[in-house]
């Protein structure tokens, strides 16, 4: 498996969200403006999803085409059954930490703004009901014991789902919250054990269910409430663990 990354960012300079020299930075971009470390108008948006839909290339892993510098800047491997290079990208979450599958983040930003583009909405849509296991999935028998495939992707997974098919997040909600109370009690009740810390902190807050709010108090009554500051690197990934961080410890009551 090759390594994943997070892209600093740095290789683009100004505010905009549209990056037109990469579909992955333009993705952390448009994510960093839901949480509020960027700001992103209407019109922006408009123009950032009509230039996402000029990537689509439907068939394939990655769902949009890669542009050169994301060519160069993300691997692939070779397949060791076909032989064949795979050109696949492991990006790594906002917060730095695995499990931010890119198009689980890109469906997200869309479907919340599916309105400035019910096309791009329906495509990304379709792919994830489809390629991803859902109702028709290659794996309903994980999804139906509320877990995608591990403790990384489950919650990523999770928060996509509810955007995408409430009904059927909602019915198998139960059994991801008993999943994730199992893994916090191993965490020692201060982690979710193999999840990463952060970036289920944020699923769960964008669920915003009841059920996911608890599960917020419970952690969020354990930590340290100086959390957030441990994070004041001016880097991606320490923004984005300062704001889960602060996210976090609303919930202590
Ligand atoms: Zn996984």
């Amino acid at each position: 498996m090759p390594a994943s990354v997070l892209y600093s960012g740095k290789d683009f300079p100004g505010r905009s969200v549209l990056v037109r020299g990469s579909v992955y930075e333009t993705i952390y971009r448009l994510e960093e403006a839901y949480w509020g470390l960027r700001t992103l108008t209407k019109t922006e948006a408009r123009k950032t999803f009509a230039w996402l839909r000029s990537r689509i290339a439907a068939g394939t892993e990655d769902i949009l085409r890669r542009t050169e510098y994301d060519r160069l800047a993300t691997g692939g491997y070779r397949d060791k059954k076909t032989g064949k290079y795979v050109r696949v990208t492991y990006l790594k979450s906002l917060t730095g930490e695995p499990g931010g599958k890119h198009p689980f983040m890109l469906l997200c930003s869309v479907l919340r703004m599916a309105e400035l583009a019910p096309d791009l909405a329906r495509t990304l849509k379709d792919h994830f009901m489809v390629n991803e296991p859902g109702p028709k999935g290659r794996r309903p028998h994980m999804i139906e014991a509320g877990m995608y495939c591990c403790q990384v992707c489950t919650p990523q997974y999770e928060r996509a789902l509810r955007l995408a098919a409430p009904g059927l997040y909602r019915r198998q909600e139960a059994k991801f919250i008993a999943n994730l109370k199992a893994w916090r009690e191993r965490g020692g009740g201060t982690r979710w054990y193999r999840a990463p810390f952060y970036l289920t902190v944020l699923a769960l807050h964008d669920i915003a269910s009841k059920a996911a709010r608890e599960e917020l108090q419970c952690v969020a009554a354990r930590v340290s409430p100086r959390l957030p500051a441990k994070w004041s690197g001016d880097d991606r990934a320490s923004r984005a663990k300062a704001k889960a961080a602060e996210i976090l410890l609303s919930y202590r009551r």
